[in-house]
C-alpha cells in the first residue's frame, strides 16, 4: 500500500492543507491533541529520520524550520509559544512512516 502522507501529497486523499510550496505540504492533523496541530511534511518520500541524507536533505529539512516559524508569526501564537516535535522509530512513537514535524500549539503539556 502506498504511502498515506505521499497520497495527500498527490492529492489521491483529501487534508485540510494549510500550506504548499514546492517542497513541503502542511495539513491539520486529523486526531489534533491541540487547537493548532498541524503536519509539516517534505514532499519527497523519506520514511523516518534515520532516513535523511546529508547530500539529498539537509535542506530540505532546514525548511521545514522555516515554514514552521513562518506559520507561527502568521498565526500569532509567537508569543504564546508552540511545540515542533518529530517522532522517529515505532519507540519514538513514530505511527507513519514520512518524515513530518508536528507543529503544536494552544494547549499546556
Ligand atoms: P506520528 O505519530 O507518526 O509522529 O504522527 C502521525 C500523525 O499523523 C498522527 O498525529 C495522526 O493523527 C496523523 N495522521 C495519520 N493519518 C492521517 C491522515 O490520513 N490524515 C491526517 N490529516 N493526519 C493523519
Ligand atoms: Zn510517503
Amino acid at each position: 500500500m502506498a504511502c498515506i502522507f505521499c497520497e495527500i501529497i498527490a492529492k489521491r486523499q483529501p487534508a485540510d492543507v494549510v500550506y504548499e510550496d514546492d517542497d513541503i505540504l502542511v495539513f491539520k492533523d486529523i486526531n489534533p491533541t491541540a487547537p493548532i496541530h498541524v503536519l509539516l511534511v517534505p514532499k519527497a518520500h523519506v520514511a523516518t529520520v534515520n532516513d535523511v541524507d546529508e547530500a539529498q536533505h539537509v535542506g530540505l529539512m532546514g525548511r521545514l524550520f522555516v515554514v514552521a516559524k513562518k506559520l507561527a508569526a502568521q498565526w500569532d501564537i509567537v508569543g504564546q509559544g508552540y511545540r515542533l516535535t518529530v517522532n522517529v522509530g515505532r519507540g519514538g512513537g513514530q505511527i507513519v512512516d514520512h518524515v513530518h514535524m508536528h507543529l503544536v500549539s494552544g494547549r499546556h503539556r
